[in-house]
């Protein structure tokens, strides 16, 4: 079996665990709806936080308010772009909603589902590049490198080329204007990252 079989069968594999996993069921309290968007090859392997409330029901990423600032203002994308698994592969730390804390805040994402599922998915899809949405998903890919030292410089994952982006969440404005370099230059240099990887070959 050659190198891209056994990619291709971890990767089916992992993603048919996932899609039938409900061990946080207890914990959440309701039933778990894992989101799970890509294939063994996208070019680029995007990891967030956890899906929000709007994505628990409609099971599609970044379609809510967050996604609309990612795609139409910050890649300035289309969905069909977006959205085409040859091009992204989009993962968080968690498949599923986790639900709201007291103060009607989304639960921290449960870390099982990184150490369980998504270190496994990140090593078997043959993408170009990554970017990793958001000061939790950057935690646990770089410690306790500054966030702010993650942002503005080029990563490495894997080997490959990593960007680092704030949340996109509208709740995340204060971050956005206090760093106003990142709409001014940084996003251009991801935004060219980006497209080019989706027009490449
Ligand atoms: S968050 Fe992850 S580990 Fe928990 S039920 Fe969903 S897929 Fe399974």
């Amino acid at each position: 079996m050659g190198r891209k079989e056994v990619i291709l069968l971890k990767f089916e594999e992992l993603k048919t665990l996932v899609e039938k996993c409900r061990i946080c069921e207890e914990k959440f309290g309701f039933e778990p709806h894992p989101v799970f968007w890509g294939n063994e090859n996208s070019k680029i392997v995007q990891i967030s936080q956890a899906p929000s409330s709007t994505v628990h029901k409609v099971l599609k990423p970044f379609s809510d308010a967050s996604g609309k600032i990612l795609k139409y203002e910050w890649y300035q994308i289309s969905d069909e772009e977006f959205y085409d698994t040859n091009n992204f592969f989009i993962g968080a730390m968690a498949h599923c909603y986790p639900g709201k804390d007291k103060n009607g805040n989304d639960k921290i994402p449960p870390k099982c589902c990184f150490d369980k599922w998504v270190k496994e998915e990140v090593k078997a899809v043959n993408n170009e590049i990554y970017v990793i949405i958001g000061a939790k998903a950057s935690k646990a890919f770089f410690g306790d490198v500054s966030f702010e030292e993650l942002v503005f410089n080029d990563q490495i994952i894997n080997g490959k080329k990593a960007y680092v982006l704030p949340h996109p969440s509208p709740l995340n404005r204060k971050w956005i204007k206090d760093h106003p370099l990142f709409l001014e230059k940084r996003i251009k240099e991801v935004r060219n990252a980006v497209k080019k990887c989706i027009n490449a070959r």
